[in-house]
């Protein structure tokens, strides 16, 4: 981070926000400006190049064949790949972290190439979507409060042995391959199937974002309480349903 300036991205808002996860672009954006920092945050459709000086950037979900499109147009433009290998910090939802994975299975059925910056790799599930309440708890050396989210995927990811599972389901099916896990990280780049948008439950997970761009070990307390009863009613919800 430059001068006390975040340059957050929040990318392909054109392609990748059916499923409401540009809101996790405002909460780490009202997270930072509560801390004090002035934050610079870039909207880039996909027909525009991907800027490779971001601090942190943003990725969403999306359908099947936006999903395609979106992967052919980063792969050919390279920029979050460079961004990537400059320390830049990644967060990924469900076909954003399909994209950022080795591989996943797009529209037409076929194989299609992704951004191999996580070790993971996607395939299209035998059994029925995943649709859902998740409650997971997350990695212990992430040191952060159980995840909340919602799933709503066909695609299932297998993790490789580079990538950390982000977290452990309690209730849900996560990467939905059987072993329980959820998610995949590894240094600075991150991944998970939840929605909500996840920030917005997880206001944690946009701090630890804040802190790897800072590298700072703590930041200012920020107010939870509105975050904290969303949290409390979406993991009742959870495990009601389970
Ligand atoms: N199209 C992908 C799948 O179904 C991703 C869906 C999503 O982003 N919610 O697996």
């Amino acid at each position: 981070m430059s001068d006390n300036s975040l340059r957050l991205v929040w990318i392909y808002p054109d392609l990748l926000s059916t499923y409401g996860d540009q809101g996790n672009a405002l909460v780490v954006e009202r997270r930072a400006r509560q801390r004090g920092l002035d934050v610079q945050r870039l909207d880039v459709r996909s027909d525009q190049p991907i800027p490779t000086s971001g601090d942190i950037y943003l990725i969403g979900g999306g359908e099947d064949r936006p999903q395609r499109l979106a992967a052919e147009r980063l792969l050919r433009d390279g920029g979050l790949s460079r961004a990537a290998s400059n320390g830049a910090i990644l967060f990924s939802v469900c076909a954003g972290y399909q994209i950022l994975g080795h591989e996943f299975i797009n529209d037409q059925g076929t194989q299609q190439q992704g951004l191999g910056l996580l070790d993971v790799v996607s395939t299209r599930g035998e059994a029925e979507r995943c649709v859902g309440d998740v409650l997971a708890d997350i990695d212990p050396q992430l040191n952060l409060p159980p995840l909340t989210g919602f799933e709503n995927h066909q695609g299932v990811t297998h993790l490789g042995p580079t990538a950390r599972p982000f977290a452990k389901v309690r209730f849900g099916n996560g990467n939905g391959v059987g072993d329980g896990f959820e998610g995949a990280w590894q240094d600075t780049v991150f991944g998970t199937y939840m929605h909500g948008p996840v920030m917005a439950r997880n206001p944690h997970i946009a701090d630890l974002l804040l802190k790897l761009a800072l590298d700072v070990n703590a930041l200012p307390p920020a107010d939870d309480r509105w975050y904290e009863a969303l949290r409390q009613e979406r993991i009742a919800a959870a495990t009601e349903t389970a």
